[in-house]
């Protein structure tokens, strides 16, 4: 089952299955990162060291970073921003998109060159899809998640089934558009 809006560009397991320099060769020059389950383990207040290498990597490459989250510590994300030395969008409200064209217009970068990477269809998935950037669907890197989300789960699953795991689709897609 696809729904428009609700299929990712991009499935993997983990945001380390993305090599950001392939990302740059694309034409992307920023990338938004989700905070909870996509950089940080739910109930963890870190993100794991292949999110920190995958940012420095990214970094070292040029490409932008910023933290979209709609977590509401924010504290918690201060403290995310600092570890991944990125500049974190608060409230973002996702799936308004807002807070995804509000992190565009702060690092001057417009949507064609803009990617989001988020573990949630029904934030992250449909925000991207209002702001018409590309998202990269993560698994989640925990099995803890709010309430509302362990809710969601089952449904985002499903529609995510259709969506094959692996990158050189997602790759093959945008060459294909770019050409
Ligand atoms: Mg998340």
């Amino acid at each position: 089952m696809r729904l428009p809006g609700l299929t990712p560009w991009c499935r993997v397991h983990a945001l380390s299955e993305v090599d950001p320099a392939e990302l740059e060769a694309l034409g992307f020059r920023l990338v938004l990162l989700d905070r909870d389950n996509t950089c940080v383990p739910r109930g963890e207040s870190d993100p794991t060291p292949d999110v920190v290498a995958w940012c420095e990597r990214a970094r070292e490459l040029g490409l932008r970073l910023a933290l979209v989250s709609n977590n509401w510590s924010v504290a918690a994300l201060e403290r995310t921003s600092d570890a991944l030395r990125a500049p974190v969008v608060t409230f973002a409200m996702k799936p308004l998109p807002f807070g995804l064209t509000r992190a565009m217009e702060a690092a001057g970068v417009p949507a064609e060159q803009t990617v989001l990477v988020g573990d949630q269809l029904f934030t992250d998935g449909l925000g991207a899809a209002w702001a018409r950037i590309p998202v990269i669907l993560v698994d989640p890197q925990s099995k803890k998640d709010l309430f509302y989300t362990r809710l969601l789960r089952p449904v985002e699953a499903r529609l995510a089934a259709d969506v094959p795991y692996g990158w050189e689709r997602a790759r093959a897609e945008r060459e294909g558009k770019a050409s």
